[in-house]
């Protein structure tokens, strides 16, 4: 399917090697999910340009330890600025390669520039222990010191669903902490991601803080298992995460992984409050957010209720063209992830459920869908949808649908809504997740707040203060005395 109506040529994406730009023989094309046109062409890195990045990582960064903190937490906040100057035109990338609504594309960027602030908050304040060793036998007359020393070089891989935020925190954090940045950017978003990367760079980040290399597997695997690398942040699916976790074994390790993640609505709730809140952020960017709402657990005594403020709610969603400024859903990422989400919504219509709004396919567009009461083993409830699509379940007691949250093999994040005291502690307590969020959905992240998971969700907290200790290793001194 074709829609819209720009004749603009596609961005010319190059890799970014020991400090040039350079473009390649090799290219691959990406074509607009909405437009069904091609949104940008990028240069893709071949092993010697591989090899090459790698090869100069080291000296790097010395060059990035040896500016101060200051120095670095300065650049960060004018890129903070720049970024957010520039974010028409970076939500315009995002909307042409991805399908997102410019609204949500500006949104993400303004976020990004806000963990670049955060970033650069945290660089200013980071620092390390005195250890209080006199009242140990052995420590007595010793001081001991610790600070965060730089691990030196650090692999950002990013997915396709959040190109520039799920960067802005990699690389804030990894130059924050003093290290340099080899990046690999997600096929689908090469334009996107060099557009953030050159306001970096043109607010003062140096060049031999960033590389950028253009390619899939093999680029990844080759970066991740370099013994020059010595901590990799990954986001992206959980299968990709163990590909790397092996690649990259020995090294600090941060995977932020997938989900299925789990909004409960109790009987005590706000209907329509969680009804609106479960409309707007389980289709936003088509559902396809790692904590996107996709199963919901509604009270039996509110469910109809809930159901039928639900799909009001989601009628009222404006599905369009990404570009256009009144457009709540896009597309999805691709034809093949749209016709898979909505081929588990028929399927779990054939095994009893009901579809009660949307489920229909338009190249990589599915109306926003709403299925009901599927079996409890139901590919959308136990594996990851990642799409336009949520699922509303009946519950009888907390304790069961508690449990049933904590089978599958993932535990990102869960929302309730309830305005009991004692349910929000248990949940709190019982869920196994990273995150509870009460009187909201899963899908709600604040950029300075840990993020992260459990399970097949993930290993470590991403955000800008947790991100820089995984970045350095703790260096101790010690000074004995007599
Ligand atoms: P993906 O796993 O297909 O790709 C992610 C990145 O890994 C891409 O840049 C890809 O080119 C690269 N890659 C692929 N194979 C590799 C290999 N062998 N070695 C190194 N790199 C390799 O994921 P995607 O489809 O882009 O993104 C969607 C997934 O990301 C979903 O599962 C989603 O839940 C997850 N996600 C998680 C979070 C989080 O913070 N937990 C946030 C956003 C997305």
């Amino acid at each position: 399917t074709s829609h819209g109506t720009t004749d603009d040529e596609p961005y010319g994406a190059q890799n970014l090697v020991a400090g040039s730009w350079r473009s390649s023989e090799r290219t691959a094309t990406r074509t607009g999910p909405w437009t069904g046109r091609p949104a940008s062409v990028a240069a893709q890195a071949s092993e010697i340009e591989v090899d090459e990045a790698l090869a100069v990582a080291p000296e790097y960064a010395r060059a990035v330890r040896a500016l101060s903190p200051a120095a670095r937490a300065d650049i960060l906040d004018r890129a903070a600025a720049l970024v957010t100057e520039r974010r028409d035109d970076i939500a315009r990338h995002l909307a042409l390669e991805l399908g997102k609504p410019v609204k949500d594309g500006r949104g993400e960027v303004v976020r990004a520039a806000e963990t670049l602030a955060i970033a650069a908050a945290e660089c200013r304040t980071a620092g390390g222990d005195v250890l209080s060793t006199p009242g140990w036998q052995r420590g007595a007359g010793t001081m001991a010191m610790t600070y965060r020393a730089p691990l030196g070089v650090v692999v950002a891989i990013t997915p396709f669903n959040a190109p520039v935020n799920l960067l802005a925190h990699k690389l804030a954090a990894s130059f924050a902490a003093g290290n340099t940045t080899l990046v690999k950017p997600p096929p689908q978003a090469p334009a996107a991601t060099e557009a953030f990367v050159r306001a970096l760079l043109d607010a003062g980040l140096p060049t031999y803080a960033v590389q950028v290399l253009h390619g899939d597997a093999e680029v990844g695997d080759r970066l991740t298992s370099s013994e020059v690398v010595a901590a990799i942040s990954f986001t992206g699916s959980a299968a990709t995460g163990r590909a790397v976790a092996r690649s990259g074994a020995g090294k600090r390790l941060v995977l932020e992984l997938g989900g299925n993640a789990a909004t409960i609505v109790c009987a005590d709730a706000d209907v329509d409050d969680a009804a609106r809140q479960c409309a707007r952020t389980g289709f936003s960017n088509s559902g396809q957010s790692c904590i996107s709402v996709q199963r919901i657990y509604v009270h039996r005594h509110v469910a109809d209720a809930f159901v039928e403020r639900l799909t009001k709610e989601v009628d009222n969603l404006v599905v369009g063209d990404p570009l256009d400024e009144s457009t709540d859903v896009g597309s999805m990422v691709d034809p093949a992830a749209a016709q898979r989400v909505h081929d588990w919504a028929r399927e779990a219509e054939s095994d009893g459920a009901t579809i009660a709004r949307g489920g229909s396919l338009d190249g990589s567009t599915l109306t926003p869908t709403v299925v009901v009461d599927p079996p409890a083993d139901a590919r959308l409830l136990v594996e990851e949808a990642f799409g336009a699509v949520v699922v509303v379940r009946p519950f009888d007691d907390l304790a069961t649908v508690v449990d049933e949250c904590n089978q599958g093999r993932y535990g990102l994040q869960a929302g309730i809504f309830t305005q009991d005291i004692t349910t929000v502690v248990d949940a709190w307590r019982e869920l196994e997740v990273g995150a509870v969020v009460v009187n909201g959905t899963s899908n709600f992240r604040l950029d300075h707040v840990p993020f992260g998971g459990v399970k097949d969700s993930g290993v470590g907290r991403e955000s800008p203060r947790w991100m820089i200790d995984d970045f350095t290793h703790v260096k101790t001194l010690l000074l004995k005395g007599q």
